[in-house]
């Protein structure tokens, strides 16, 4: 007799849906995570989502913990955004002139971020990560870049290197098809490591353009950097006229208004010179940026001379969701994302520790996620002794009671201001049968 599948499943609808993926789309999916692959089973392909929730092909609603890995702060279809979105669509698509909305969704970024003078919109985080690296060879005429292990900042060639993310999910040193002169570049060091950092500055300093690093990593799980790290970057780069690109993908306007840099910076030897962003900052739509000083940006294409461009950038319907989303994103709901936040990881560590089950909760502001192992975890290494077999488990019983979460053991949870009692409630009541499933 055949063997008994490892996750049965009543999914039915995703699972045909899934087979027709397959054959037209590699591996079913359009981002590798989204596969199931450390998880197991079978992706739920999804018909609507609204507020704190997701509706599949089967008709099953889950309480979606994903928020599409970032930018669903406010919960799904949330009405303001809606409504902005609809009355941009309204009036065209896409431009490939200015609009008013990208100068509104510039002056959105800037105001909250102080060293931030100036941004560059771009459609997604990638592109960001990217350009900013692209910016600082070119301002400092150098060629190397220092990255940390665990740390992901999109697929860009010279960045996958030991990246977290799905790297991390697959297991993956690097990537194949990254020649090796992208990657010969690239300095990869352990992360919250800062004699590390000295020894490669000591034997490298003058080729070095810049250090990139997650501003509070959440792509190897959550692992926030030490109390002083982050000011040592600072502190090492400026020393060898180096530029320290903080990525604020993940964290921007999720941590707190002003991202991680709202909770830490500045720091005592000054800011980072170049911020990277993504995610919330366009709301659900391809919107991301990168920005620094006006003096760094002037190195840009049209007035300097370092190139960058996109059909796309600065897109009506997506500065408009964008624009929505950061106005929305008031006191109230960072207040809401923190107890939110903390009243699930409460329970989850609870239930873990009732069920026998090693676990470490890491916080970066309202953004956390469970190691299935002693902590604390400081680095990339540590990271990677969370148990993935425990999390598949954890994660199936979780998604057969209606909660999903993200299906890796490597990534943030993501609570959004939709989040509410009744929503909190099944959780809450998920989690007993789940940690007894993960020991
Ligand atoms: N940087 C960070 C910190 C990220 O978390 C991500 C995506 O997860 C990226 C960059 C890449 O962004 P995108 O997926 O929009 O290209």
């Amino acid at each position: 007799a055949p063997a008994a599948p490892l996750h049965p499943s009543d999914a039915p609808a995703s699972e045909a849906l899934f087979a027709r993926a397959r054959r037209v789309v590699p591996g079913g999916v359009n981002s590798p995570v989204r596969a199931f692959r450390s998880v197991g089973g079978t992706p739920r392909f999804v018909t609507s989502a609204r507020g704190a929730y997701l509706t599949d092909a089967d008709g099953r609603e889950y309480v979606d913990l994903i928020g599409s890995w970032g930018p669903m702060i406010l919960g799904h279809t949330h009405p303001d955004v809606l409504r902005a979105v609809t009355e941009a669509a309204g009036r065209g698509f896409s431009y490939g002139t200015p609009s008013e909305n990208e100068i509104a969704l510039a002056e959105e970024i800037v105001a909250r971020i102080e060293p931030v003078e100036q941004v560059r919109l771009v459609s997604s985080g990638t592109e960001a990560t990217m350009s900013a690296l692209r910016l600082a060879r070119g301002i400092t005429g150098r060629s190397r870049v220092v990255k940390f292990a665990g740390c992901y900042h999109g697929h860009v060639d010279a960045l996958l290197a030991a990246a977290g993310s799905g790297v991390a999910t697959f297991g993956l040193p690097d990537s194949a098809g990254v020649p090796q002169s992208a990657a010969a570049e690239t300095i990869v060091l352990p992360y919250n490591d800062i004699e590390a950092l000295e020894a490669a500055f000591a034997a490298d300093g003058e080729h070095i353009a810049a250090v990139i690093t997650e501003a509070a990593p959440g792509n190897m799980g959550v692992v926030p950097p030490l109390p002083g790290f982050t000011e040592a970057l600072r502190r090492i780069t400026r020393a060898h006229g180096a530029l320290l690109i903080s990525d604020e993908v993940m964290t921007g306007f999720r941590c707190s208004r002003a991202g991680w840099y709202g909770l830490e910076g500045p720091y005592d030897s000054g800011a980072p010179d170049l911020f990277t962003f993504g995610k919330v900052m366009g709301g659900g739509f391809p919107a991301a940026a990168f920005g620094g000083s006006a003096a760094h940006m002037a190195y840009l294409a049209p007035d300097g001379p370092v190139y960058q461009a996109g059909t796309l950038s600065g897109n009506p319907v997506a500065t408009a969701a964008g624009l929505a989303t950061l106005r929305g994103c008031t006191d109230d709901v960072y207040s809401h994302l923190t107890t939110t936040a903390h009243t699930i990881a409460d329970a989850a560590a609870a239930e873990l520790t009732k069920a026998g089950v090693p676990h470490t909760i890491q916080w970066a502001g309202s953004m956390f996620s469970i190691f299935l192992t002693e902590g604390p975890v400081t680095n990339y290494d540590q990271a990677k002794t969370t148990s993935s077999p425990a999390y598949a488990a954890f994660f199936h019983s979780m998604l057969d009671q209606g909660v999903h979460l993200p299906p890796s053991a490597y990534e943030a949870w993501f609570v959004s201001a939709a989040h509410d009692d009744a929503a909190l409630d099944r959780v809450v009541e998920a989690l007993p049968e789940a940690a007894r499933a993960a020991s």
